[in-house]
């Protein structure tokens, strides 16, 4: 007897018409759509398509809803949003972070989006956003599961007590280590903040995502040194740079020798269009940089690559609901992937490529023996979800149904 069934629904890899199963919180069967299995509860999932929740590799929680919040950030660029945010996290509690950091993660589950990475700003001398977000890790953990970076905003060397505050952070349960070399006041000091980041990755075992050369910059190279140290400290698949919007700047001969030294490193990179194709390309005049990194060219080189969301409403994205299709669908655009193959490619970077990025691998995936985690879109396959970008129908969590949209339906009277 399982304990629930789910019936008629598409599987999003073989479009096989398939029944699925859950017992204890795992998916125990995968049967064709005629099958009759014995069980508890039984939801008609209407021929929509199934998959494996999405998953978001790159978001702050400490920052969202807080657009306009002291003042609106008129320029759209990544500068003015540090200042207008230093300005707003003089002000943070820890009611005001818990409860918006709460809105968005249910914001996100009902998008289907079970697995979260979080950065979160350790400038602030209580650690006050730090301690709200691991309380609503716990609080939360049943439903979404949340990895926290610890993210020094102001810099490690150009802000001397982040160096305390990042250990202090880890110390209190943060999963990974951040750094923001090119936002450093020197290049040297960009690359001792690295040596930091890395060194402490190792006294702590665990995981560094840079945010790295999110800039306008084609002299800001700092990707080839996270590549470099990602190498000599043998961490290998468990660093990731986010953004790297510079590398689209870099001229050809310096990108052919840097790919194959990210892809020996096994780096993963992180891509935000919404964000990126908003907030760069901003100085200067025309023609505009399209604001976002070299994501075709770095799948083809065989690495690994994941889109995110990032901000929602944020002092440096106004807009964002936390629909991960959305961000699929701008990458689409600004990388130049409509090719039937290349979006097909950019679906797997808002699902199994990100579950790579967040080395959730393990359980993670449509199979039997895999946690019962997985989402029904009402669309006929992976190309009509980017689309149309629909809210999953039905969310699963270990077996349980922990939310449901109704289909959007329009009716003409003519
Ligand atoms: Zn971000």
């Amino acid at each position: 007897m399982f304990d629930l069934v789910i019936k008629n629904v598409k599987h999003f890899e073989t479009n096989q018409i398939i029944n699925i199963a859950v017992k204890n919180g795992e998916i125990s069967a995968i049967k064709e759509a005629d099958t009759d299995l014995e069980t508890l509860k039984e939801i008609d999932g209407q021929f929509d398509l199934i998959l494996p929740p999405f998953v978001e590799s790159h978001i702050h929680l400490d920052t969202v809803f807080t657009a306009g919040d002291p003042w609106w950030n008129e320029s759209g660029t990544v500068m003015e949003g540090i200042k207008v945010w230093n300005e707003r996290k003089k002000s943070l509690t820890y009611n005001d972070v818990k409860q918006r950091a709460l809105k968005v993660l249910r914001l996100l589950i009902v998008q289907g989006v079970l697995h979260v990475r979080a950065h979160v700003d350790i400038s602030d001398q209580n650690l006050t956003a730090l301690k709200a977000i691991l309380e609503i890790k716990e609080e939360m953990k049943d439903y979404i599961q949340l990895q926290i970076v610890a993210f020094p905003q102001d810099g490690i060397i150009s802000c001397k007590r982040n160096v305390e505050r990042l250990e202090e952070a880890l110390k209190l349960g943060a999963y990974a280590i951040g750094a923001i070399p090119h936002y450093e006041y020197t290049r040297e000091y960009g690359l001792k903040s690295l040596d930091i980041c890395f060194s402490l990755a190792e006294k702590y075992n665990c995981m560094i995502n840079v945010f790295c050369d999110e800039i306008d910059d084609s002299q800001s190279r700092f990707l080839d040194a996270v590549a470099a140290k990602t190498i000599e400290s043998g961490l290998y698949e468990r660093v990731t740079a986010s953004h790297a919007n510079a590398l689209s700047l870099y001229d050809e001969a310096y990108v052919e020798k840097l790919l194959p030294i990210i892809q020996k490193a096994k780096l993963n990179i992180i891509a935000c269009p919404l964000i990126s194709s908003s907030s760069q390309g901003r100085s200067g005049g025309f023609p505009k940089n399209r604001g976002i990194t070299r994501v075709k060219d770095l799948w083809n080189a065989g690495i690994n690559v994941s889109i995110a969301h990032d901000d929602i409403m944020t002092p440096f994205y106004p807009l964002g609901n936390g629909n991960m299709l959305q961000a699929a669908h701008m990458a689409v655009h600004v990388c130049h992937m409509t090719g039937r193959e290349e979006m097909e490619e950019v679906f797997n970077m808002i699902t199994k490529r990100a579950a790579k990025t967040l080395q959730i691998e393990e359980g993670y995936g449509l199979q039997i023996g895999k946690p019962a985690n997985f989402i029904t879109l009402p669309v006929h396959d992976k190309f009509e979800a980017i689309r149309l970008q629909p809210t999953p129908r039905l969310v699963v969590s270990r077996g349980n149904i922990i939310s449901s949209t109704p289909k959007n339906e329009s009716k003409l009277y003519f």
